[in-house]
């Protein structure tokens, strides 16, 4: 049932925010989404203001007659997308107008999250049955999820297949949800405190010291909240307190990765991040795996490299003064990349560079250069990617109305099947669309089953492209959806570029130049529509509206480093020609449902 009582989101503080019947206080989810300054623009607030613009369109014409919804892939349905509603909505009170708070607590809830997998690891619970994570986890595993291929490599190199049985438990934790805002699960509370020793949810104001095992001498250092979080952004340098080398993101992310690699040659199951799965499919291919890093690392030089860069223990009490100048000279990113040119250079003066997968030197060095943490990805970074994200997705749909939500799922259907059709381009998806899609990946077996099934391979979902790139892709993915449906794609008008005032200078001046900006004006025009969908009542944005206000407040201030642009990487991906004939898994429940 669809509430009756339909907020226009964000024109008054007052206002509940209602997703299917749960009644969340518009005000604090209100300043929590505002105060980050990057969900909403201010072209969009405007636009809620405004008494002609879209979304109020389609407040006036909600007397259409509902979409007939689809079950996609048995997961992707009007229960599951409200559920995850309702769930985003938790995930925007997650925020500190402190930036020093904020990622102090985003830097522990990664390090809890850990922790979370594994617990899922050693305690084992039945997929069906497992606690309820801590919101700070659920946020991080979510946003994991969304990085398709990061973490199915990441909880299969660091625990094993059977963690991708794991789905994130939805459903169950938007019952417990239901039982109110404050309210705990007491045996998830008591499972996750007994085996963690941390509290169940996570305070902002939570001063306690982090952490670091020293990786040359071994001992613990306790690091204070802030240097901790500069020490991730590779600001600042700590000095240990046993052995006093001077240690960093560099310096530590190096020895991380000549820890993997000495790993490796002791057992080659250990097979380094980057390297796990194959370019075709995007499945784990171990065989390929092992070949690329034996060819990669198994070199005199790299195993006396690692010797360098080794503690030495004398049996006496620390004498670190001895190993400090080949230590801070060898394990850094600088001399990693020289060794790594070594490597390359031997192997084409051997004639065996060809029998290395291309690229996979750069996925190694993108999965641990600056990242001293087991995930072969900035994690945090990719939370708030991901956070910013979801709140624009809850701010651009009208998603008190389950006809909006029901013909999502058509529409997600839809653009699943164009994939099938390009499986070699990005398409970029709109937030509806998006919606479904980061709903599907919280069951990854399920998600991997299904892209492969469709496309060949496991989809990853490209969330690293520059705006050019994205605007470019979903200029495209409009142009190629009129073209099969005949409907348009979007409600936003995706040739914006082109009527720039430059754009239109540049057409008098050349015309012939200014023909084929015509001919591209008239073709995308088709593809936008101010009311998509069934009975014209559901509006929807393109993923990435134009205009720096789309800029996470937090990378303007720029105290985050965003890790390695893996971007050219992933395309080449993307640029694998797949030949695998590919079947239909999509599933319908409802018998009403005609698909044409
Ligand atoms: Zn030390």
């Amino acid at each position: 049932m669809v509430t009756s009582q339909r907020t226009n989101f964000g024109t008054s503080s007052e206002r509940p925010f209602v997703v299917r019947g749960r009644l969340i206080s518009q005000s604090s989810h209100r300043s929590s989404v505002l105060s980050t300054n990057s969900a909403i623009s201010s072209n969009q607030h405007n636009q809620r203001e405004n008494p002609n613009s879209p979304s109020s369109e389609s407040e006036q014409q909600s007397n259409y007659s509902p979409a007939n919804p689809l079950v996609v892939d048995n997961v992707v349905s009007v229960q599951t997308l409200f559920a995850h509603l309702n769930h985003i909505i938790r995930f925007t009170k997650i925020y500190h107008q402190d930036q020093n708070l904020f990622l102090r607590y985003l830097a522990r809830a990664e390090l809890r999250y850990l922790i979370w997998l594994n617990l899922l690891d050693q305690l084992r619970p039945q997929p069906d049955s497992i606690p309820m994570p801590p919101l700070d986890v659920a946020l991080f595993w979510c946003a994991h999820t969304t990085n398709v291929l990061t973490y199915k490599e990441d909880l299969v190199r660091l625990f094993g297949e059977h963690m991708l049985d794991y789905n994130f438990p939805l459903l169950h934790m938007d019952a417990i949800n239901a039982e109110g805002e404050d309210y705990v699960d007491a045996d998830s509370s008591e499972t996750w405190q007994s085996f963690s020793d941390e509290p169940y949810i996570l305070e902002f104001d939570d001063h306690r010291p982090f952490l670091i095992s020293c990786p040359f001498c071994m001992e613990g250092n306790t690091i204070d909240p802030d240097t901790y979080v500069q020490l991730k952004m590779n600001a600042v340098s700590h000095s240990c307190e046993n052995c006093s080398l001077e240690l960093n993101a560099d310096i530590l992310s190096a020895k991380r990765l000549l820890n993997d690699i000495q790993y490796f040659l002791l057992d080659d199951v250990n097979c380094l991040a980057g390297t796990l799965l194959d370019t075709e499919k995007n499945q784990i291919d171990i065989y390929m795996a092992v070949n690329d890093n034996k060819l990669l690392f198994d070199h005199d030089f790299i195993r006396e490299l690692i010797r360098l860069v080794s503690p030495v223990y004398t049996g006496i009490a620390s004498p670190p003064s001895l190993y400090v100048p080949n230590i801070t000279k060898n394990c850094n990113w600088h001399n990693i990349q020289r060794e790594f040119s070594a490597v390359l250079y031997r192997l084409e003066m051997q004639g065996e560079l060809c029998n290395v997968r291309k690229n996979i030197l750069s996925k190694i060095i993108t999965a641990y250069q600056n990242l001293f943490t087991p995930f072969s990805l900035d994690l945090i970074a990719a939370v708030i990617r991901y956070k910013e994200t979801v709140e624009k997705i809850l701010c651009n749909g009208d998603w008190e109305n389950e006809n909006v939500v029901a013909v999502s799922t058509v529409r997600y259907h839809k653009f699943m099947m164009l994939t099938e059709k390009h499986p070699d381009r990005i398409l970029v998806p709109t937030m509806d669309i998006l919606l479904c899609w980061y709903t599907h990946m919280l069951w990854p077996s399920k998600y991997y089953a299904f892209t492969i099934g469709l496309t060949g391979k496991i989809l990853d979902h490209v969330n690293s492209l520059s705006e050019s790139k994205m605007i470019a892709n979903f200029e495209k993915t409009a142009l190629l959806w009129h073209k099969k449906y005949q409907e348009p794609y979007t409600s936003e008008d995706p040739s914006k570029k082109w009527k720039s005032s430059s754009r239109v200078v540049m057409s008098f001046v050349f015309p012939v130049y200014g023909l084929y900006v015509a001919q591209k004006l008239w073709k995308l025009n088709k593809t936008h529509d101010k009311r998509i969908g069934p009975g014209g009542s559901v509006h929807m944005s393109m993923y990435i509206t134009s205009g720096s206000n789309d800029i996470n407040s937090l990378e303007r201030r720029g105290p985050y480093t965003f890790g390695v642009n893996i971007e050219d990487s992933e395309l080449m991906n993307y640029q694998d020609n797949m030949g695998s004939p590919p079947s239909r898994v999509f599933t319908y429940i409802n018998p009403e449902i005609q698909i044409t």
